[in-house]
């Protein structure tokens, strides 16, 4: 268990029944200092523009960010160097960034709190699964001995500001790779905490360097100088194309994009599932961190026998959600990230009302940015168009005899990243999971939170390219070693 930081779950010395804990925790996030984010790299910063940091709940300004010019980038590349220590001092190195980052825990929940709007329960999660990549990665990257690519690139989101910027930087740190990181645009502060703390471990300057900004400055820049022999994404399919673009018309031929990108992710419920046990999880993968993770369920198809017990159930459960603020321990559903994503999600639902086929929208606060959780009829997963980041699921009704069609609608998404399934039929367990294409198949569970070394999460097709990320294979893209884009 140690391998994957199981065991070490409580040697944070977090314990959500201490209550002591809880109220120290809750200081340090009720006053926190205003923040300014710097680029952090191995020179003198010559930028840049100065933006403010909203907090998603309020809409208030937390702090300022000084994004990096392309002066600033010029100077990061000059000064960056792969990291030129021993395999077993990297990952020593790395061990201990991840003691600080359970050291300084309050700290980092307090900035998921009010730069990303995560609740604590979720930002429980992400420093959990940060730790365990960090542990992860320098356990595997022992087991390797193929040589570092050289700098990589890695560009991250703010869905999980902390765990995926974490998982990138330390998989290309692991190998010996020097790191050049854009973090999102909304969440630049989380990932400064955590650069500064693998610097405090022992990571050279040189070898890690932080740049906040645009993607059509920092992200362009990075990924097409030809001193880059590799980049890490996640983010949106069709930016993951332009990436592919960028590096194909400027990089050395065969640099690796190891890109994990959307989903249109479906779930089917039977008519010999558990209703009860399907609704609680078909809530969780639909409405939890609002919905914004690729991995969450879009929608739902169930058999028409139980579709209306089902849809019953489903708005019942959705009218016993809490939204508030994330800090709160009764909060269900917090904000979404900005008002723009506000706006955007919010369209989609209205546009919906106006088709008459909103089933059942829940109130939510008025003040930052939240968006009331909706469920929308659907004829199938065709209707969706695209995936829309937040607490929206559609839901579709199927009869038995065209449960085969069902599944050739959700492959023709071109999308494989999740796929949910409850049924009590076990020979179905696995036959659907033969013909679904998708990365994640998760059966009689909801279909969010892969476990970092036991669930290697990642997707097919428009979803990504492998290799999974939190999986024995991920690193071996990290370097020199030949082999094809895809595998577990
Ligand atoms: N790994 C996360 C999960 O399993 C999703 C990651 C993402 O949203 O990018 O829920």
């Amino acid at each position: 268990p140690e391998l994957f930081g199981q065991g070490r779950r409580n040697s944070m010395g977090f314990d959500l029944h201490d209550v002591t804990e809880l109220e120290r925790i809750a200081k340090v996030r009720s006053r926190p200092e205003p923040f300014r984010v710097e680029p952090i790299i191995a020179g003198e910063v010559k930028s840049g523009e100065v933006e403010k940091a909203i907090n998603p709940a309020t809409g208030e300004a937390i702090g300022e960010v000084v994004t990096a010019s392309e002066a600033d980038v010029e100077t990061a590349l000059s000064a960056a160097k792969a990291w030129d220590a021993r395999v077993d001092e990297r990952a020593d190195i790395l061990r201990k960034a991840s003691d600080l980052f359970e050291r300084d825990f309050g700290e980092i929940f307090a900035l998921l709190g009010t730069e990303a709007g995560k609740g604590l329960p979720d930002a429980v999660a992400e420093l959990r699964e940060a730790v365990d990549f960090l542990r992860y990665y320098a356990n595997e990257a022992e087991k390797l001995s193929e040589p570092a690519r050289g700098l990589f690139t890695c560009i991250s989101p703010w869905n999980f500001p902390l765990a995926i910027f974490t998982g990138q930087v330390a998989a290309a740190l692991a190998t010996g790779n020097g790191v050049l990181a854009k973090p999102a645009e909304a969440t630049p502060a989380i990932a400064a905490w955590a650069v500064r703390r693998l610097h405090e471990a022992g990571v050279p300057k040189t070898a890690l360097q932080l740049l906040p900004g645009a993607g059509s400055v920092v992200g362009a820049a990075l990924t097409s100088d030809p001193r880059i022999k590799g980049v890490a994404f996640t983010g949106s399919t069709a930016t993951a194309r332009r990436i592919q673009r960028a590096i194909a018309d400027n990089l050395e031929p065969g640099t690796p994009l190891i890109a994990e990108t959307g989903g249109l992710n479906a779930m089917i419920v039977d008519s010999t599932a558990l209703p009860e046990q399907a609704v609680r999880d078909i809530v969780a993968s639909s409405f939890q961190s609002a919905g914004q993770r690729c991995s969450a369920l879009r929608c739902l198809y169930v058999q028409e026998d139980i579709a209306k017990t089902m849809r019953e159930m489903i708005v019942g459960a959705m009218n016993e959600l809490t939204l508030g603020d994330p800090w709160d321990l009764s909060t269900d559903v917090g904000p979404v990230i900005t008002r723009a994503a506000q706006a955007d999600i919010s369209g989609h639902v209205d546009a919906a009302k106006k088709k008459g086929k909103l089933i059942h929208r829940v109130e939510a606060p008025t003040t930052g940015s939240y968006v009331a959780p909706a469920l929308i009829e659907v004829s199938g997963i065709k209707d969706l168009e695209r995936e829309v980041f937040g607490p929206v699921l559609h839901m579709a009704t199927f009869k038995a005899k065209d449960l085969d069609k069902v599944i050739d609608q959700v492959n023709a998404t071109g999308y494989g990243l999740t796929f949910g399934l409850h049924t009590r039929i076990d020979d179905r367990v696995q036959s659907m999971a033969d013909k679904v294409k998708a990365g994640n198949i998760y059966a009689n569970r909801n279909q969010i939170g892969a476990i970092v070394g036991s669930q290697p999460f990642g997707g097919e097709g428009l979803s990504g390219t492998g290799p999974k990320a939190g999986g024995p294979n991920y690193l071996t893209r990290f370097t020199r070693r030949a082999v094809s884009s895809h595998g577990e």
